[in-house]
């Protein structure tokens, strides 16, 4: 399927690149002439042309304001819209609008993947929207790597991204107050890393479905390691003080499941405190 790319950044290259790897005839277009560097690729002219070329096109541009921006002056009649730029779940409804509007039929993308990984395995996508359009593209989109069409409500791949982003935070925050405290006695982090952590961690991974299922069904019973005896237990504050390290990454964390234990939930498993959150 011939394509158009619309944006030539670090990440719209990469999806370029992909796309001209595996043979598929590419036009591009980007707002900076010269982006392409000796890509075999057709470049359009401006906007108009480059939706004009193509039934599909797909969009990696900054944000949702520089694809409103784009959008704003050509013709969306016929073509099925990829939009791989992020954005959040109320950009994503509105732009789906707005196609639809103007005759266009729209599929939002969250790229989980940096652009060396466009391409392989390691690279998700995920994406929601117009399940039509899903279909009519899913040959194309191959390209970047594993695909995943969550549901036709347009924001459903910004929320999932999202979420995706929110649970790697709370690891990497773990992460460097763990660092931090080793740090103070010398420990070298890449040891402590590589011996330690990340062995530790991977055998705690499974246990997250048995949480998830916690909160699907309500019932957060604890079977083993309880909220009291969590927060009783709580070393971190004080070794942290000890060593001179901050408490204001964990902190928060334990101050929710304080409050849960104090309303009377102290035998639940930890993942009731997301009872607080929501
Ligand atoms: P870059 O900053 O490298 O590229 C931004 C692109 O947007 C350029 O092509 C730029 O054009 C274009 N642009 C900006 N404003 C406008 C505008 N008003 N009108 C038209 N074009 C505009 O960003 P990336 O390529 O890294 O990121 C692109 C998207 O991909 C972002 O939404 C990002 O969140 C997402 N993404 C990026 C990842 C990454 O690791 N890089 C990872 C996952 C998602 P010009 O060349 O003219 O400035």
């Amino acid at each position: 399927m011939q394509t158009t790319v619309i944006g030539l950044g670090k990440m719209g290259r990469a999806l370029a690149t992909a796309l001209v790897e595996r043979g598929h005839d590419t036009t591009v277009w980007n707002r900076t002439p010269g982006r392409s560097g000796d890509l075999a690729v057709t470049h359009a002219a401006t906007a108009a042309d480059a939706f004009a070329a193509n039934e599909l096109v797909i969009l990696c541009l900054l944000d949702s304001e520089s694809v409103v921006a784009v959008l704003d002056g050509v013709d969306v009649r016929d073509r099925t819209i990829v939009n791989l730029t992020t954005s959040t779940p109320a950009e994503a409804a509105k732009l789906s609008a707005l196609v639809a509007e103007r005759g266009g039929d729209y599929l939002d993308g969250g790229i989980m993947a940096i652009p060396s990984m466009i391409g392989t395995p390691a690279a998700v996508v995920l994406y929601s929207g117009s399940e039509q359009a899903f279909r009519r593209a899913e040959d194309v989109l191959a390209a970047f790597g594993d695909r995943r069409y969550l549901g036709a409500e347009p924001g459903l791949a910004a929320l999932n991204d999202i979420a995706m982003l929110t649970g790697m935070y709370g690891m990497f925050g773990g992460f460097v107050h763990a660092a931090a405290m080793v740090r103070t006695e010398g420990v070298p982090v890449v040891e402590f890393t590589e011996t330690l952590l990340i062995p530790w961690l991977r055998g705690l991974f499974p246990a997250l479905v048995g949480m998830a299922a916690q909160i699907d069904s309500g019932d957060y019973t604890a079977k083993e390691s309880d909220l009291s005896m969590q927060v009783a237990n709580d070393g971190i504050a004080e070794v942290s003080r000890a060593q001179g390290v901050s408490t204001e990454l964990s902190e928060p964390l334990f101050t929710l499941m304080r409050r849960r234990v104090e309303q009377g939930f102290g035998g639940d498993d930890f993942p009731s405190v997301i009872e607080l959150l929501s």
